[in-house]
């Protein structure tokens, strides 16, 4: 537990680790006020590509955590950022809600229904079978198959779930054969582009998550310490089949309070 203390930013997942739906895990305020009062650094990183960071704010609001605008990445700002820095120019169909499509304008991202070069496929909660169908057009022809998440389940209460951005990659990799880059968690792409803007080492930053597959592999993926909490999707029996283990495992968020030093 010793290397807990050295952890000065934290990046943590919400879904599953920080609430359920509309409901905060037992615990999980009061974390964040630890955190707040130890002095460290927090950001919310979200594979949610769906809603705009409003949602968020409006959502963390209400349910009293505080968030500004640096307490805030998701992997739609983050395949923003991608695209503006290492796709510059390039024409992008995008299957992705009118959220999605509004961050990424903000990163000047050209937005096309015709010649595209990239086609990028977010959790996209307004898919049309008009959509598949172009986005196989463009994937036929060529273009570079791009997506913003890896999960293929968007976890509701009580067990259910709703089918998120892999689980439409997949249709269209079945169509097509193509395989698409996921910008978000598991890539380590996100966890680099914060560790670089706070100018931090590898052992001060530590990434918390409820599932093994996104948020855990992507510490691994970064060289960054990885806590699981299983207060989400992940159950005991999940972490003893897995073959890559994190570094930390608790209930949840209430029980890494006393190690926020
Ligand atoms: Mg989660």
């Amino acid at each position: 537990m010793q290397e807990l203390k050295n952890i000065v930013l934290f990046l943590m997942d919400m879904d599953g680790t920080l609430y359920l739906e509309n409901e905060l895990i037992p615990g999980a305020r009061d974390f964040i006020y630890r955190l707040i009062e130890k002095k460290k650094n927090y950001v919310f990183i979200t594979n949610n590509s769906s809603v705009n960071k409003n949602n968020y704010f409006e959502k963390l609001k209400r349910l009293d955590i505080p968030c500004k605008e640096k307490n805030l990445f998701s992997s739609g700002m983050a395949t923003g950022t991608f695209l503006k820095t290492q796709r510059k120019g390039r024409k992008v169909y995008l299957v992705g809600t009118k959220a999605l499509e509004e961050e990424l304008l903000k990163y000047g991202v050209e937005l096309v229904e015709e010649g595209a070069e990239i086609v990028l496929v977010g959790y996209d909660r307004e898919l049309t079978y008009k959509k598949l169908e172009k986005a196989c057009y463009f994937l036929d022809e060529g273009a570079e198959f791009l997506a913003t998440n890896a999960d293929y389940l968007f976890p509701l209460k009580r067990g259910r779930f709703l089918p998120d951005c892999a689980s439409i990659c997949m249709m269209l990799t079945k169509a097509t054969g193509k395989h698409p880059v996921f910008i978000g968690k598991p890539n380590r792409y996100m966890v680099d582009l914060l560790r670089e803007k706070h100018g931090l080492s590898k052992h001060q930053v530590a990434i918390i998550g409820d599932r093994l597959y996104t948020d855990v592999a992507c510490g691994k993926n970064a060289g960054i310490t990885s806590i699981l909490v299983l207060s989400g999707e992940t159950k005991v029996n999940d972490l003893k089949a897995a073959t890559e283990k994190p570094d930390y495992v608790f209930p949840s968020l209430k029980e890494i309070i006393e190690y926020i030093q």
